[in-house]
């Protein structure tokens, strides 16, 4: 537990006015956790701030306390906050209400899939916290429900999520868009040199509260496996996983959303109580299945990397990769969702015989070994005939390349023969000109 909280500090050493230490007690927090010691103080003296911290160390709080701290109640529209997901909006905002409620500030989410009507007349009502998703906040301000020009702080949750080709260009418009002097605060548990590069262009000599020393990026309490699994053993193998381990609440990640579904429903006809979490649901259906992961009325949540970010419940005992993740960071995210506030976790991943290259990713970046995990009694099924079939055409179609290509060397003349083929795109000499030259165009089918 030492490794997350600043034991020897009180929150009322950070300088947070009565109002917002009376919400932090009503939490129950009694000590601030080290990011939040390291970060809070600097926030309202006025700094702009990068800060990164392991999952589940209190960085919502983090920003959520200087911001209720620096607000005045008459400054509506005077934070902004931007986050990844309409889950974290809705999270994010919950956290920020319920530790600000003796304060008197209006807090409010505002994410796509919900009402824009009703959306609106809650802007109407000149909240002074905005925590958004990019697509929304921007949609809001284009009808002028959510003007820019009050804005006095900018936070980026997930910063590198934020900041990553996906969301880039939104937030250039929006934080482009806030012309007058204003600080700003970006935090996430994973930042790379380059996202912090780019970071850096929307603040004004930040406070760099990132580690950089090659420690790991998980928490201790998060116990990391592998287990090395055939792709079609993968479905059997999870359920083999989930009678020995009987989590009390796995989450399991899928890369893709077409998987969320078949994985879940191959656990649903093997009466495993599993539901699916990714962004093809309705919005109400995401909001329910939240519910039911807070609620703990569910053991076992197929989710898309739209659960990997920032969601907050409590005793999560074990995280699933089904699937690799292609970007190690989404790795640590992932996994930051058991084992939090100094709990224990499980963190168990599928890897298949070609993906060594991709756990050796994630080991470079985390520092930490993964170790091979058995489950002995699970025994691999036979190679299916559909796999054998294509493999099996791949290998005579790249036969009959071989053959095509020998036959083209053959018919060259000797001394292209004797050239090094290896040092020509697709191994073939040139021995002149091509007969036709297309004068500078690139011929194409339309053209
Ligand atoms: P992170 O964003 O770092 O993953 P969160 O901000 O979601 O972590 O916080 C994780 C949990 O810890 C939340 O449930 C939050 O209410 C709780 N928390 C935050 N700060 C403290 C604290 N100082 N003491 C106890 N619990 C805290």
């Amino acid at each position: 537990m030492s490794d997350i909280f600043a034991t020897t500090t009180s929150f009322a050493d950070l300088g947070l006015r009565t109002d917002v230490l009376k919400g932090i007690k009503d939490q129950g927090f009694e000590h601030p956790t080290i990011i939040q010691s390291e970060l809070i103080p600097l926030a309202i003296e006025g700094r702009d701030i990068i800060g990164q911290s392991k999952t589940g160390t209190g960085k919502t709080a983090s920003f959520g306390l200087p911001a209720l701290h620096i607000i005045q109640n008459d400054s509506p529209f005077a934070c902004l906050c931007l986050v990844p997901t309409r889950e974290l909006a809705i999270q994010v905002a919950r956290e920020c209400r319920e530790l600000g409620k003796h304060t008197g500030l209006k807090v409010l989410p505002v994410y796509g899939g919900q009402s824009i009507n009703t959306q609106a007349e809650k802007l109407k009502q000149k909240p002074h916290i905005i925590i958004g998703t990019p697509g929304r906040v921007m949609d809001m301000n284009q009808r002028r429900l959510l003007p820019y020009d009050k804005i006095k702080l900018a936070i980026l949750d997930e910063v590198d999520r934020m900041l990553d080709i996906g969301f880039r260009d939104d937030i250039r418009k929006i934080l482009g868009g806030i012309r007058q002097k204003h600080q700003t605060i970006f935090v996430s548990a994973t930042i790379s040199p380059e996202i912090e590069q780019l970071a850096r262009k929307y603040m004004h000599d930040p406070v760099d509260l990132s580690t950089t020393e090659a420690s790991s990026l998980t928490v201790s309490q998060v116990e990391q496996s592998c287990v090395g699994v055939q792709e079609w053993d993968k479905r059997r193998l999870l359920q083999h996983l989930l009678k020995v381990e009987k989590p009390d609440l796995a989450l399991v990640f899928c890369r893709m959303k077409v998987t969320v579904d078949k994985v879940a429903k191959a656990l649903q006809n093997k009466n495993i109580d599993a539901v699916t979490l990714h962004a093809n649901m309705h919005q109400g259906a995401r909001n329910r299945v939240m519910e039911k992961l807070r609620q703990r009325d569910v053991h076992v949540v197929v989710a898309s990397d739209l659960a990997a970010r920032g969601i907050d419940v409590d005793d999560i005992t074990h995280v699933v990769n089904y699937d690799v993740p292609e970007d190690p960071e989404v790795y640590v995210h992932r996994i930051g969702r058991t084992a939090r506030k100094g709990r224990d976790g499980k963190a168990i991943m599928f890897v298949t015989p070609d993906q060594s290259d991709l756990l050796e990713n994630i080991e470079k970046l985390t520092n930490v070994e993964i170790v091979e995990r058995r489950y002995e009694d699970f025994k691999p099924g036979p190679e299916p005939s559909d796999i054998v079939d294509r493999r099996r055409r791949a290998e005579e179609a790249r036969e009959a390349a071989k053959e095509q290509h020998s036959r083209v060397i053959d018919a060259l003349p000797d001394a292209a023969q004797t050239q090094d083929a290896s040092k020509f795109p697709g191994g073939v000499v040139p021995t002149g000109m091509p007969k036709k030259r297309m004068g500078g165009r690139i011929r194409t089918r339309r053209s």
